[in-house]
């Protein structure tokens, strides 16, 4: 930063600041199921970073966080905080601050005592306890609720004390495990931006599990996607989005046509007996070490022309019908049926040519637009 900026004072000036990178190196925890919860798990969380766990339901993400937290012990594998081994530290030697669905709090203590408790735990003399209460409150945007007890406060309200109560004491990292599932979608929406901010202002490195694609996608940094307790791809939302190595990947991440191919493809690929052009960079890794692939398209890159028409030179094109038409606004989809049952979409501005269902079209998109992934 040039000498010359002045430097914005932080919001919470004497909250203990850590930014502290997680190491995992082929971890595993086997319960003894079919197949391991988590099964081989490799993963450097950098310092300040805020990283998310997506996936489905049972893919491992909690089991992941718990190993982090040490509320479950590694079957093999390595656990380093900042280099420093943590796999036989008890949970509360790895000083890390957590926050869970239900709110957790005491309920026969005030909200300023929830904040204060893990600070008395540490001993933390008193004046200096107030202090921080009333900083990290302010910080959560909870001023002037201090002698309110939880059950006096909304959901939203209480999951903002549970957070004040995870950050106040400085933790190594902020460990959150799908913290607004319980919330209604308005209130979700505003604790997620919350959430970003307090991310910002502390600076520490924030761990976040969900299921919610949306969530993880406005939130992150990076997102570590799992599936079947093994790490499908990890990378910005943007990377996960725009370049998906997997057919997983493309599919948990947002909507896409998916033309499923017969072989691994060379500089073009035929499907249902259309040869299509393929640009070599739009072929991920994995689908080249692959035996089946795929060829997905984002319906904000579907492009409909009336039936028979000629498609722009670089450009790959397929006969479709309209199957249907929703009208949402300032934007259309629409569903296009194609040879083989495969359902396409389209994304369209609500200006572009009306079009009816039935209809007989070509559906086109670029050839750097397509991406070519494992299956
Ligand atoms: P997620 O958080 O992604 O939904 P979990 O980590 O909770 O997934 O679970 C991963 C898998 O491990 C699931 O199949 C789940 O049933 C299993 N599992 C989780 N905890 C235990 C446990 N304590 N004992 C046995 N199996 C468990
Ligand atoms: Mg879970």
């Amino acid at each position: 930063m040039p000498a010359t900026t002045t430097a914005v004072p932080p919001v919470a000036p004497t909250l203990p600041r850590a930014g502290t990178e997680i190491r995992l190196t082929d971890v595993v925890k086997d319960y003894g199921l079919a197949v391991p919860a988590v099964d081989g798990v490799s993963l450097t969380i950098e310092p300040g970073e805020f990283m998310t766990l997506l996936g489905p339901s049972g893919s491992g993400k909690t089991t992941t966080l718990n190993l982090i937290a040490g509320f479950e012990t590694l079957t093999s594998g390595h656990i380093a905080f900042n280099g420093d081994d943590v796999g036989s530290l008890p949970p509360h030697k790895r000083n890390l601050g957590m926050l869970f669905q239900n709110y957790a709090l005491f309920p026969h203590l005030t909200v300023a005592q929830n904040v204060a408790y893990p600070l008395r735990e540490r001993k933390v003399p008193k004046a200096e306890i107030s202090r921080r209460v009333a900083e990290v409150l302010e910080l959560v945007q909870l001023p002037g609720r201090d002698d309110d007890v939880p059950a006096q406060l909304s959901g939203g309200q209480q999951q903002r004390v549970a957070l004040a109560r995870a950050i106040v004491f400085g933790p190594k990292a902020l460990l959150l495990d799908e913290p607004l599932g319980a919330l209604d979608r308005n209130l979700r929406g505003a604790l997620q931006a919350e959430i970003q901010r307090i991310h910002r202002e502390v600076g520490s490195t924030f761990v976040f599990v969900t299921h919610d694609q949306e969530e993880a996608m406005s939130l992150s940094d990076r997102i570590a996607l799992f599936n079947s307790g093994r790490i499908e791809q990890v990378g910005t939302p943007e990377t996960l989005y725009k370049a998906p190595e997997t057919l997983f990947t493309a599919s948990f991440l947002g909507d896409s046509t998916v033309f499923e191919l017969a072989h691994v493809p060379g500089s073009s690929v035929g499907w249902c007996g259309h040869t299509w052009a393929v640009d070599p960079r739009t072929v991920s890794d994995r689908a080249r070490a692959a035996e089946h692939a795929a060829l997905v398209v984002r319906p904000e890159d579907v492009h409909i022309a009336p039936g028979g028409a000629a498609v722009p030179p670089d450009a790959n094109g397929v006969p479709a019908t309209v199957a249907e038409v929703h009208y949402l606004g300032s934007y259309r989809t629409v569903a296009l049926s194609h040879a083989d049952g495969t359902v396409g979409r389209a994304r369209l501005d609500a200006s572009e040519t009306q079009l009816a269902v039935g209809q007989p079209v070509t559906a086109w998109w670029r050839v750097e637009r397509q991406r070519i992934v494992a299956r």
